[in-house]
């Protein structure tokens, strides 16, 4: 089933949808890691599941011999074979994120079949991000697309039939589904708020069905977002995506990753967690004083994950209170913090 037409039918019934992304595992990974994290999240019937793609990266290493080689690897592969297999195992619907960066429109189109041979409605248009040596500039592929609103419009043409090769004839039309990234603090590329909105209306009007937003964790810019995408008329649904803080260095990692802005309420509340956590705090076995009451810091952050998860309750709460479609959680592959948001929520 298409995530439009689960969430035209969550309206109807004035249900707020759960959802969840995970995140293939590093190359030489174990599935069955992922398998259980998303076994518990189960009980709380997300009906999809999205499964990140992560493109392939250049490294120079040096050689015994003291050459320097560069060396493509891909550190997370296997997304679409994880999602027909979580599709296979958990009967649930799968959103596997197609991504142009690294690919040439003729791959995205291989890949677009293969999603469609395995009876995948859904898929997340996404650009990607610049590699690491590319000084934080977009280099699309030669013959690749420079912005996602390109891939939107090739799943468009693939739906009616038209592919890459004009003098096909009577090629079959793919049925996918196209969710495609908002951002409620702006994309950090985007000179203002205005264009950055205003490319996001175009994905829609090429013809993407909904949005899913970038992590945030102030409800106030979602709301002022959502009310701008309104007004600039953009009528599809919008999906608030939530990550609960679960460990101290977050508060300095998030921001550098993901452009976004963590309330001062929270970096309080995370750092007095942290504070506990060091001292050995309740939750924390093996926490413990030592000298006369000089803690020594152990491996613990119980007390910062609860305070994330707080946090994310509070925040899914008055989500759910404002009507939003459905509330999506990136698990980053783990997945007790989000059953125990999931349960206090759902
Ligand atoms: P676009 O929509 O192409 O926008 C990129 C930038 O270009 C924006 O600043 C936009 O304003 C600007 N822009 C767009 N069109 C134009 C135009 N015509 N002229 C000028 N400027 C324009 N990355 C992965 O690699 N794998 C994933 O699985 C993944 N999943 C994600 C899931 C979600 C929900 C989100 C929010 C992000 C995800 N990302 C993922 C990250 C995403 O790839 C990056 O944020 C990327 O930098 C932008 O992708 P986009 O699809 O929003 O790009």
């Amino acid at each position: 089933m298409k995530v439009s037409t689960i969430l035209e039918t969550a309206k109807i019934e004035k249900r707020t949808i759960f959802s969840f992304e995970i995140v293939p595992p590093l190359r030489g990974g174990d599935v069955q890691n992922i398998y259980r994290a998303v076994e518990p999240l189960m009980e709380f019937n997300p009906p999809h599941i999205n499964i990140t793609y992560h493109r392939d990266e250049v490294e120079y290493r040096t050689t015994d011999a003291g050459v320097i080689k560069k060396i493509v690897t891909t550190k997370r592969p296997g997304s679409v074979a994880l999602a027909a297999a979580l599709m296979n195992r958990f009967k649930v619907e799968v959103v596997p994120h197609v991504v142009c960066a690294g690919a040439t429109q003729y791959e995205l189109e291989n890949d677009l079949i293969d999603l469609n041979f395995m009876g995948i409605e859904n898929v997340l248009a996404l650009r990607g991000d610049p590699q690491p040596g590319e000084h934080g500039i977009f280099t699309p592929e030669a013959g690749g697309h420079r912005y996602a609103c390109g891939l939107v419009k090739q799943i468009v043409a693939m739906n009616s039939g038209k592919y890459l090769d004009e003098t096909l004839r009577e090629a079959t039309p793919t049925n996918f589904c196209t969710g495609v990234a908002g951002y409620p603090e702006k994309h950090y590329e985007a000179a203002d708020a205005e264009s950055d909105i205003e490319h996001l209306r175009a994905k829609v009007a090429a013809g993407a069905d909904y949005i899913v937003t970038q992590m945030f964790f102030d409800n106030a810019r979602f709301f002022d977002f959502v009310k701008h995408c309104r007004a600039a008329g953009i009528t599809v649904p919008i999906i608030p995506g939530l990550k609960p803080i679960s460990t101290v260095r977050h508060l300095e990692t998030l921001p550098k990753t993901f452009n976004i802005n963590i309330p001062e309420e929270l970096v309080r509340a995370v750092e007095q967690a942290a504070k506990t956590d060091l001292r050995g705090g309740d939750s924390c076995s093996g926490g413990r004083l030592v000298n006369g009451g000089v803690s020594e810091p152990v491996s613990c952050n119980a007390a910062v994950r609860k305070a994330g998860v707080e946090w994310a309750i509070a925040q899914s709460r008055e989500l759910i209170a404002h009507g939003v479609p459905a509330v999506h959680y990136y698990t980053m592959g783990k997945s007790d913090n989000i059953v125990e948001i999931a349960r206090a929520v759902f």
